[in-house]
């Protein structure tokens, strides 16, 4: 029988791996962990600029519903009460979101929900839309016309590079629409941000655990699979099958972080752009998360592009063709018995981090009953 260096070789320092890491660790299983970028964390590294946590793959709040999600993050950091309230820019006027009273208010004057709802009521019925086909017809039967030319259809189509009747239905149907004066973006009853930034969390879960970073799974491949019982795989499920059935298609960012030497730029974390001219789609105040009453500020601008190949693979494109794609390389992953795939790149999942901690906790329990 075959002896291994270690139980578990985890490809991927993100949420996911890191969280099986601690379990299994906590069960006695030695882990190495290793990632090819040249820090710990996935998508939810921090870095410190002028004192400030900067979020350096994009804005990240952390929300959710599940109290033993919640209690389990807080087991490393407590966390800011901030609440995400972001704004929108249209044609440089201010509205807030998610849409409620208040851009209501801001759009047509509407003071209660019923003027509110009587106005969208009216623009909606003069559409000769039943059956939405796509995500510009979806959204105008949300909205009616006004809000989705100024607030969706321009940030929508920079958002995903397509065009709005190009895109399915489904995407816009987890916009929320409000009739309160409640500019909380989200409906969890949790949310906020670690304090110290999210390297807290993985510092956290990662404490005591062999990682190396700066090394690629693909480039030791046959190595690396040598010195561990099992494999938990969280990188992009095409390229660990060479691109057998094709790419799996991503939208992807590129972020533009400046320092500014003020103390405040924008009064808000996140400020939305939706004028087609705007090439980007947002502008994030990273003290903000924070309260940081730092001297200068941190803003990133956030460009929207392709996320193949060379760039940051970060939203899946979840249409018919590249779901069809992911079932042919998810059937070549059942028949791997010693690798576990798991989270956002493995899965094709756009998990939020409540679900990936949730994903990976299910898994690592599974597995450990087994092992
Ligand atoms: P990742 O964090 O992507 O980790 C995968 C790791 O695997 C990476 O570090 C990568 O370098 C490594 N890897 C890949 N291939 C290899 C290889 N071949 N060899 C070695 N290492 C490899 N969630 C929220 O709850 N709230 C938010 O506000 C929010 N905002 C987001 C904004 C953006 C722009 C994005 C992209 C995501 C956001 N998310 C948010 C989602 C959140 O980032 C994810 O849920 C979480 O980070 C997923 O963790 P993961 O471990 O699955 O993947």
């Amino acid at each position: 029988m075959a002896v291994y260096e270690y139980d578990y070789l985890i490809v991927g320092s993100g949420l996911f791996g890191a969280v099986f890491a601690y379990e299994a660790k906590k069960a006695g299983k030695k882990c190495l962990v290793i990632d090819k970028r040249r820090q710990l964390g996935g998508n939810v590294f921090c870095k410190n600029i002028e004192g400030i946590n900067v979020h350096a793959y994009g804005a990240h709040i952390f929300h959710t519903d599940d109290k033993f999600i919640w209690d389990y993050v807080n087991q490393f950091t407590a966390f800011h009460p901030y609440i995400n309230s972001p704004i929108a820019n249209y044609n440089g006027s201010l509205f807030n979101l998610p849409f409620n009273m208040n851009t209501f208010y801001k759009l047509w004057g509407t003071k209660t929900p019923t003027e509110a709802r009587l106005k969208i009521a009216d623009q909606i019925s003069q559409l000769n839309i039943t059956k939405p086909k796509n995500l510009e017809e979806q959204a105008l039967l949300m909205v009616g016309p006004e809000i989705y030319e100024k607030l969706i259809k321009h940030y929508t189509e920079k958002q995903w590079g397509r065009k709005a009747t190009e895109l399915p239905a489904f995407i816009i149907k987890r916009l929320p629409l409000r009739f309160t004066f409640n500019n909380n973006y989200f409906n969890d009853k949790y949310q906020g941000i670690p304090i110290g930034g999210y390297n807290k969390i993985i510092g956290g879960l990662l404490g005591g655990v062999e990682t190396k970073v700066g090394i690629d799974y693909f480039y030791n491949k046959k190595e690396l699979d040598a010195i561990a019982r099992k494999i938990v795989f969280t990188g992009k499920i095409d390229e660990f099958f060479n691109y057998k059935f094709g790419e799996l298609e991503y939208r992807s960012l590129n972020f533009v972080e400046e320092i500014l030497q003020i103390d405040d730029f924008q009064g808000n974390a996140v400020i939305n752009y939706c004028d087609a001219c705007v090439p980007f789609t947002r502008i994030i105040e990273h003290k903000h998360f924070e309260f940081g009453k730092q001297k200068y500020t941190v803003i990133t601008k956030e460009f929207p592009l392709s996320g193949m190949k060379a760039n940051e693979p970060f939203y899946p494109i979840k249409d018919s063709a590249n779901m069809k794609r992911y079932g042919q390389y998810q059937s070549l992953a059942k028949d791997l018995p010693n690798f576990i795939f798991g989270g956002r790149l493995a899965e094709y999942q756009y998990y939020d981090m409540h679900q990936v901690i949730g994903s990976a906790l299910k898994k690592v329990k599974q597995e450990l009953s087994n092992f």
